[in-house]
């Protein structure tokens, strides 16, 4: 965090599992899709978020968040967990509904026009107007590369954690060097019945103080720390019993355990917005350039996912982008009204909806 900025901001996600309406879907919650709640919400329309990480911020939260940004207008210099931050400061005066770790993953036109959005979570979500502000994709864990492993997934096998309580009083073995394996030992350490982290090498790219943490649960017997590559998986019925290692040392040899998380990083895959039904140009979504709208009414792409020409990828083209979209959703979502053009700086209106007047 460079000096100055914000506090991070701990987001909500809403039960998953349940239908909710509003007035605009927003898949992804990258920068542009946190604005893009700022610029809605400065016309009353609400907002839901959905995002298949379980944390708001995208590739600046996931890829950077450590990394000075310098193209920020009035930001001089601001991390990518800084301008995560301020963005969710931004927006909380418009109380966002998150809908975070699940991917949306079917979309639906209804008889009414407006759309139903489906996550792998079983929420769905219905509204006149879907924004896709999904960037480069959704993002994919990276797998390791054990044969069988398919079988275990969803079951024992983990690369995310949708409930901590799935764990408690579990034998674990979280394998990976990275922030989230690190986070996720200091995590369920507490509560499961015993935590192992394999990792290939005696060297942890995640944060200084979270390695630190997890050397002094290693000293004081409450981690396992096994520097070995992760080989097999043994079990059956999907059911885990142990996992197979090799280190030089020791040469082959087994952990019993009941559940491993493997968290070897992620990729960006487009997913399943490739069959949401709109047209397609290299995996982009192609827009205009008044309203950012795809080929379908209704349904607008800002930031990364879009192309146009003179496209940059940028953050501060997705902020515009999401400023216009927000005009043309406003005139979908309440058909009739008056959109009337005002700036927060003299619109007590404005600045009653952000609490500050
Ligand atoms: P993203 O940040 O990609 O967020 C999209 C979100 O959508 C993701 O969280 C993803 O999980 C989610 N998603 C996608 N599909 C689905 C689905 N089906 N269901 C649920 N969720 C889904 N830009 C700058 O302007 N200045 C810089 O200095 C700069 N530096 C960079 C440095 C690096 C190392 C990288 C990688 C990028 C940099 N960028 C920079 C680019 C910038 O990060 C992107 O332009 C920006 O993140 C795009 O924002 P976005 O909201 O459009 O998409």
């Amino acid at each position: 965090m460079q000096h100055g900025e914000p506090a991070p901001v701990k987001v909500q996600s809403a039960r998953p599992g349940e239908a909710y309406e509003t007035d605009v879907i927003i898949v992804g919650a990258g920068p542009v899709g946190l604005f893009a709640v700022f610029e809605l919400g400065l016309l009353d329309l609400k907002a839901h978020v959905v995002d298949v990480l379980d944390r708001p911020g995208g590739q600046c939260a996931e890829l950077y968040p450590e990394k000075p940004i310098y193209d920020i207008p009035a930001l001089p210099i601001v991390t990518g967990q800084g301008l995560t931050d301020a963005l969710l400061k931004q927006i909380a005066p418009f109380e966002p509904t998150f809908h975070l770790g699940q991917m949306a993953e079917a979309l639906e036109r209804r008889g009414d026009g407006k759309f139903t959005l489906r996550t792998e979570l079983g929420t769905s979500i219905t509204a006149p107007v879907l924004v896709i502000a999904a960037g480069g994709g959704s993002f994919v864990p990276r797998k390791p590369k054990i044969e069988g492993i398919e079988a275990f997934e969803g079951n024992c096998v983990h690369y995310a954690v949708r409930q901590m309580e799935r764990f408690r009083g579990r034998d674990i073995v979280i394998a990976g060097g990275g922030d989230s394996a690190l986070d996720w030992v200091l995590n369920l350490q507490p509560i499961a019945k015993s935590t192992t982290l394999i990792h290939r090498r005696d060297d942890f790219r995640a944060a200084p103080h979270s390695v630190a943490q997890m050397r002094k649960l290693v000293a004081e017997g409450k981690v396992r720390l096994e520097i070995a590559d992760l080989k097999g998986l043994i079990g059956a019925g999907g059911a885990l019993s142990a996992v197979e290692c090799h280190s030089k040392e020791r040469g082959g040899y087994k952990i019993p355990c009941e559940e491993l998380l493997a968290f070897y990083g992620l990729t960006m895959k487009l997913g399943p917005i490739a069959n949401f039904g709109l047209n397609l140009h290299e995996n982009l979504i192609p827009v205009d350039t008044e309203k950012f709208e795809s080929s379908e009414p209704g349904i607008f792409a800002i930031g990364d996912i879009n192309t146009y020409a003179g496209k940059l990828k940028l953050i501060l083209c997705g902020f515009h982008e999401g400023a216009l979209m927000a005009q043309a959703a406003f005139r979908i979502a309440r058909p009739g009204e008056r959109l009337v053009f005002l700036y927060t700086t003299s619109s007590t209106d404005l600045q009653k909806k952000l609490g500050v007047a």
